[in-house]
């Protein structure tokens, strides 16, 4: 196959693209369209869990196509209905909104708490968000979003999203008012280069939140699904939280988020919320099969497995070039350079050959690993080596 760079332009420029195009994938692999294979760390940045085209995805999909695809969300339907009960029954909340992007379940978790704050705090609707946070890509979430240089790209923004400072208490402390109705964040700060919250400062900001009588809202579009080592990343921090977002690894690779609320948050009267796609039985069957896997005996254990050779290895890497180490929580990690080469790494990994390697750099002094959460660990080595060997021939 060849690649024809002036069909590609009847596609939106919306970003630089490499003059490839991907044709098939399996687990951790890729394949364009000279038959290159590429080892992916990206994985569609952190979103599919289980790696390329699982079995188990395949087959649920293929059976609920010829079952049933969509009869509307004004009606119920099976598949919905059971990935429901199992994000209920393994997580603290009472009630789930199915969505099709993490970005939407975000807007609905913002409306559902700006009606809760009609309700119970007299019209409170202001909602706390973190400096270098990532919440979507709508005018809203944007907002939300404290990406910089985001509050300048669309104006006016929607009113409402005072920014604190992850891992500081007081700054938090010192945004409330009597219009704020809830604190949102992602325990780790994913596209903000992977910081996690403390221990500390999440179960202060519970407190806190508790304290003031406003609600804890938990962005785990990223973090969720097992993508921290534990099905949902506040499960690490011994806190209830009122609200929470999934997206990315709960579909792992199809249309599909969730906003889940405790059953007193559930506050959504008839007519506030849906959307045409909403918990269509084609996306949440597909959701089912990837929950499953993931709640298997024995999968949390492997993730956590990877996620220290990941570490160590990365670790090795830092010290044997002189970076500034590594971080993350599970299968979330970054590695700190010392230089600013993180996008010549990256294109040279892409470029290896014969076999080449997806890698991202969110800043140029640092290199992100969101792999499938089944990677082998002969694939975890295999990634550590040629990131090496790339290393060396940016670096010579
Ligand atoms: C990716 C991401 C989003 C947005 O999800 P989309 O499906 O791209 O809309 C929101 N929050 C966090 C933390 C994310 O990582």
């Amino acid at each position: 196959m060849t690649f024809n760079a002036q069909a590609a332009q009847a596609l939106m420029e919306i970003t630089s693209r490499p003059d490839l195009t991907f044709v098939k994938g399996e687990g951790s692999w890729l394949e364009d369209h000279t038959g290159k294979r590429y080892l992916d760390v990206i994985q569609g940045w952190a979103v599919n869990c289980l790696g390329h085209c699982p079995t188990e995805m395949v087959e649920a999909i293929n059976a609920q196509a010829r079952l049933l695809i969509n009869p509307s969300p004004a009606f119920y339907n099976q598949p919905s209905i059971d990935l429901a009960n199992r994000l209920v029954e393994a997580s603290v909340f009472d009630r789930v909104f199915f969505a099709n992007s993490g970005a939407e379940a975000n807007e609905g978790a913002i409306k559902l708490a700006r009606k809760w704050g009609q309700k119970m705090r007299a019209g409170a609707y202001k909602i706390i968000t973190m400096d270098h946070s990532f919440h979507g890509r709508t005018i809203a979430t944007m907002s939300a979003s404290g990406k910089e240089g985001w509050d300048k790209k669309f104006p006016p923004q929607v009113d409402g999203f005072p920014k604190a400072d992850i891992n500081d208490i007081e700054s938090v402390r010192a945004l409330i008012d009597d219009q704020t109705v809830a604190v949102m964040l992602e325990p780790v700060q994913g596209e903000g280069g992977v910081i996690p919250a403390t221990q500390e400062f999440m179960q202060e900001l519970r407190a806190l939140t508790t304290e003031k009588g406003i609600l804890l809202i938990v962005d785990e579009v990223q973090t969720g699904m097992g993508r921290c080592g534990t099905m949902f990343a506040y499960q690490h921090y011994n806190i209830v939280p009122d609200i929470m977002t999934l997206g990315k690894g709960i579909g792992s690779g199809v249309p599909l988020a969730a906003l889940l609320a405790t059953e007193a948050v559930s506050v959504f009267e008839h007519g506030d919320q849906g959307g045409t796609y909403n918990g269509n039985p084609l996306m949440t069957a597909a959701g089912v099969a990837v929950f499953d896997v993931l709640n298997a005996p024995g999968f949390m254990q492997s993730v956590n497995q990877r996620a220290q050779e990941l570490s160590e290895g990365l670790l090795a890497l830092s010290a044997k070039w002189g970076m500034q180490g590594e971080r993350g929580v599970g299968l979330l990690r970054a590695l700190m350079l010392d230089r600013d080469d993180g996008n010549e790494i990256v294109q040279a990994a892409r470029d290896r050959a014969p076999e080449g390697m997806l890698l991202n750099a969110p800043r140029p002094n640092l290199l992100r690993f969101m792999p499938a959460l089944n990677i082998t660990a002969e694939e975890v080595q295999t990634m550590l080596q040629w990131l090496d060997e790339v290393i060396t021939q940016v670096r010579k």
